[in-house]
Formats: structure tokens, C-alpha cells, sequence
């Protein structure tokens, strides 16, 4: 029997539903680009949820990350932040922001400075842009304000002692307590996205608020793991500070991120409508690329599905997310076998130092992209001239030791989708 594929007529297709996806998406929507996207998930749910623009370089860190940039573009000219303008940077971020505030998770707006946000270690480190429900730690910090942490019982991954240990030199005025979690303290080990939608629901809030209250002393702030919510974490948010009368914010925990859950979840949410389709938890299996775009093949539950596209943005990320794989005798791109400019040889992947400030050259190794981010072939010429590249999985960016997670997913997504636009009938 010939099984016929669904078909599916797009403008442009988004392949990967990450930090870049997620932003190609937004910006698609935003220019009312009709579109398919499809991905599974990856990073994004590792993220702690702040939003990263540049944090160092070297070892040296940046308090103003748009000076930081400047320099970057001296020292790293290939760097995907290098070549784009700061002004495209600066609305990017904006309108990226504004959208998912609109959607429905609150973000400061990113401002002219890194805050330096909490970790779950008790350190800090520098961002652009943090979670509403996470802003209050920062103002905490900076202040030095009387402020209790708190943990759980058989929650793995955040520890109130560890927090309070490692800030206490800084913050003399830091508590920390364990607590059980209400409904979930049968010593057993639970889950920070368990916990979160049970804060969903607001007798659930007032148990822990009970709990918590008898403990607060002389606090004017409380600390706790981000299990406030998935779905209306600023509701949450809200609602538990009026409970207990007092600031509180979340401190990310180790991943998997609630955080990153809330993104991921939003997008799926809100983002399907006449003209945005988006396939989720489904991965492109094959893709044909022809002079008036590509065909993207996968196979779901009810048979074969195949997209064709005017245009095609691949954000398929690194190595954790599947967009790029290493092996044996070097680096792959998985999709399309795009070449990945890499390290010579294994022995070059890594320093020997861990901590070396020049960072591993694995974690630059990348896609090559021209000034219109368009993935290359060995020749240096691109592959197709309607194939579209953005995010993590560009080549010459350290996201991990620089800081620049989002601001690289998200400004190359603005730019990747601004050039795509140009060739759309
Ligand atoms: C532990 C951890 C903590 C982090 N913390 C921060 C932070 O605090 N701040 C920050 O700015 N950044 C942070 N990051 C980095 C941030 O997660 C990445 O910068 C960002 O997620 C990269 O986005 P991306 O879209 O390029 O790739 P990813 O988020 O990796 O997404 C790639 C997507 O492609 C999909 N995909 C892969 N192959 C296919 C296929 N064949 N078909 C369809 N889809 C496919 C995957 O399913 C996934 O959806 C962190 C990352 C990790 C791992």
C-alpha cells in the first residue's frame, strides 16, 4: 500500500522549538509570516530563565554588556553577536521581552546593565534579563536585607544551607530552613515542576504559606527554589506575597528548570492559530532542499507528514538538543550533513585545564553563516539561498562560558527571520 503524506503549505518553517526557535516564532508571528514549526524539547528546559546577552569574555566579566559587545567585535569578529548591530541587538530583546510579557510570563526589560542574578549555588551571575518572580533576589542582595531561604524536604537540586553557606560572607543577614512541602512529605524524593503545578492551586498556597509564616522572624524577604507555578507564575508570585506580607522571589533550581518548563509550555499555549502551525514533541526526519525552498518530512501517530516551505530556518541547537552530534572522527550537523568548522583532530576538543579562561574549542565548533544567515557549504558559498540559520548551533560562540545563551538565540532568530522574510512571496 502507497501511504500519501499529509502535506502542509508554508511560508517559512522554523525546525527546533528552543530559545532560537521559540524567538524565530515571535518574530515570524510578530511580521504575520505564516509558518510551521516544529521541534522537540532541548536546552531551553535546562535554562535557569534568565535571559544571558554577554556576560565575559576571557575572564573578564561585563557590567555593561553593550560595552562588552564592542569589544567582543574586536576580539572575536566571527562571534554571531559581532556581526549584528547593536541597535538589531537592542530590538530584538525588546520585542522579544514584550512578547512573552504579553503572553503571559513577566521579564524585566533588559536595561543598559547586567544585574547579577542568583544562582542555585548561592553565587551570581551576570544577565540581561530575569524572571519578575526572580527580580526581588537581586534587590534583596544589592540591599542586604534580612532575607530567609528556604528548601524541602526530598527536593534534589536546590539546597537552602548550600545557598546561604556560600553567600553568608556577603549577606551576613541570610537564614536558611527545610521544610516539608505540604501533601508531599512522605520523605520521598519530589519534583520541583510536581510541586509547581500544585502551587497552582490556592489552597495549596495558603498551606505553604501556613508553614512558612511562623518561620519568617525578622525577614523582609523570603528566597525559595522556582516552583512558583508553570502556567501564571506571576499570579503565584503575587498571590504568596500577599499571603505572607512580605518580598519574595525564586532562585532557579539545578535543571530540568521550571523556568525553562514555563517557556516551553507558554509557546505551546499560545502560539497555534490560522497561521502558525506548530508540531511539537515531533523531530524533521528528512529534509529536500529545491530552488523554491525545501520539503520537511516526519511521521506522527496518524502517518508521514511533509511541510513545504518558501523558506527554512534550522535552530536545532548543539549537542545536548540533537542539531549537532560528535563522534569518533569529528563533528556532524544532523540534519543536512551542513559542514561544522571544529577543532582539529579530538585531541584539540579540549584544554586540560577545565577552568581554562580560553574556554574548549568543542564549544565553538558551529555552523558557518553569511551576513544574511545562510548556512555555507565547504566552498564557503551558501547551501541554499532560502535555508536559514539561527541560535546555539552557529559556530564561533562559547554561550556557556561567555554568558550569551539567549542573546545569541535571540538576536541571530531577529536577524535569520528578517532575511528570510526578504525572499517570501
Ligand atoms: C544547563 C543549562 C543552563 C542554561 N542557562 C542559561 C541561562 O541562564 N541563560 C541563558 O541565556 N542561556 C542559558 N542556557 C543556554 C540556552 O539554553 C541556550 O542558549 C538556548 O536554549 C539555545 O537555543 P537554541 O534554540 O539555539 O537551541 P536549543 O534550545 O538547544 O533548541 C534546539 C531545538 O531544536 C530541536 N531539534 C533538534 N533536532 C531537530 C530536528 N531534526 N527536527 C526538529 N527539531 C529539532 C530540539 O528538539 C530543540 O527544540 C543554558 C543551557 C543549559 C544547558
Amino acid at each position: 500500500m502507497i501511504r500519501e503524506a499529509r502535506p502542509i503549505k508554508t511560508q517559512l518553517a522554523i525546525i527546533g522549538t528552543g530559545l532560537g526557535g521559540l524567538a524565530a516564532g515571535i518574530f515570524a508571528k510578530d511580521m504575520g509570516i505564516n509558518t510551521a514549526q516544529i521541534g522537540h524539547t532541548g536546552a531551553i528546559t535546562f535554562t535557569t530563565g534568565y535571559f544571558d546577552l554577554l556576560g565575559s569574555l576571557m575572564d573578564k566579566q561585563f557590567a555593561d554588556p553593550w560595552k562588552g559587545l564592542a569589544v567582543l567585535k574586536k576580539q572575536l569578529p566571527k562571534h554571531p553577536l559581532a556581526n549584528i548591530s547593536q541597535d538589531d541587538i537592542h530590538k530584538a530583546l525588546n520585542l522579544f521581552n514584550k512578547n512573552i510579557n504579553k503572553m503571559g510570563i513577566g521579564y524585566c526589560e533588559p536595561g543598559n546593565s547586567n544585574i547579577q542574578a542568583l544562582l542555585p549555588s548561592g553565587v551570581c551571575k551576570p544577565t540581561i534579563s530575569v524572571p519578575l518572580t526572580m527580580l526581588a533576589g537581586v534587590k534583596a542582595k544589592e540591599s542586604q536585607a534580612p532575607t530567609l531561604i528556604i528548601d524541602f524536604k526530598g527536593l534534589q537540586g536546590f539546597s537552602a544551607i548550600e545557598f546561604v553557606t556560600n553567600l553568608k560572607s556577603l549577606w551576613p543577614s541570610l537564614k536558611a530552613e527545610r521544610l516539608p512541602f505540604p501533601n508531599m512529605d512522605s520523605g520521598q524524593q519530589i519534583f520541583a515542576e510536581v510541586m509547581a503545578q500544585a502551587l497552582e492551586v490556592p489552597n495549596n498556597r495558603q498551606r505553604l504559606a501556613d508553614v512558612i509564616k511562623p518561620l519568617l522572624g525578622n525577614a523582609e524577604y523570603l528566597g525559595l527554589p522556582a516552583i512558583l507555578g508553570i502556567h501564571k507564575p506571576d499570579l503565584v508570585h503575587g498571590h504568596m506575597e500577599e499571603l505572607l506580607g512580605i518580598k519574595v522571589f525564586e532562585i532557579p533550581t539545578m535543571p530540568p528548570s521550571v523556568p525553562g518548563m514555563r517557556l516551553r509550555e507558554l509557546f505551546e499555549q499560545m502560539f497555534a492559530d490560522n497561521s502558525f502551525i506548530l508540531i511539537p514533541q515531533h523531530k524533521v526526519e528528512k529534509i529536500e532542499l529545491n530552488n523554491d525552498g525545501a520539503k520537511l518530512c516526519f511521521t506522527d501517530p496518524f502517518g508521514d507528514v511533509e511541510i513545504s516551505s518558501q523558506a527554512t530556518i534550522l535552530a536545532t541547537g548543539r549537542f545536548l538538543s540533537g542539531g549537532l552530534k560528535a563522534e569518533q572522527h569529528g563533528i556532524f550537523e544532523t540534519l543536512l550533513n551542513i559542514p561544522v568548522t571544529q577543532p582539529d583532530g579530538r585531541d584539540n576538543w579540549y584544554q586540560e585545564k577545565y577552568f581554562d579562561p580560553r574556554g574548549h574549542k568543542i564549544n565553538q565548533a558551529g555552523v558557518e553563516v553569511d551576513i544574511n544567515f545562510r548556512p555555507l557549504n565547504a566552498k564557503g558559498e551558501p547551501i541554499n539561498h532560502r535555508l536559514f540559520a539561527a541560535g546555539t548551533i552557529l559556530a564561533h560562540q562559547d554561550w556557556v562560558r561567555q554568558r550569551c545563551g539567549a542573546g545569541v538565540s535571540i538576536s541571530t532568530a531577529y536577524q535569520a527571520v528578517k532575511c528570510a522574510a526578504n525572499i517570501l512571496i
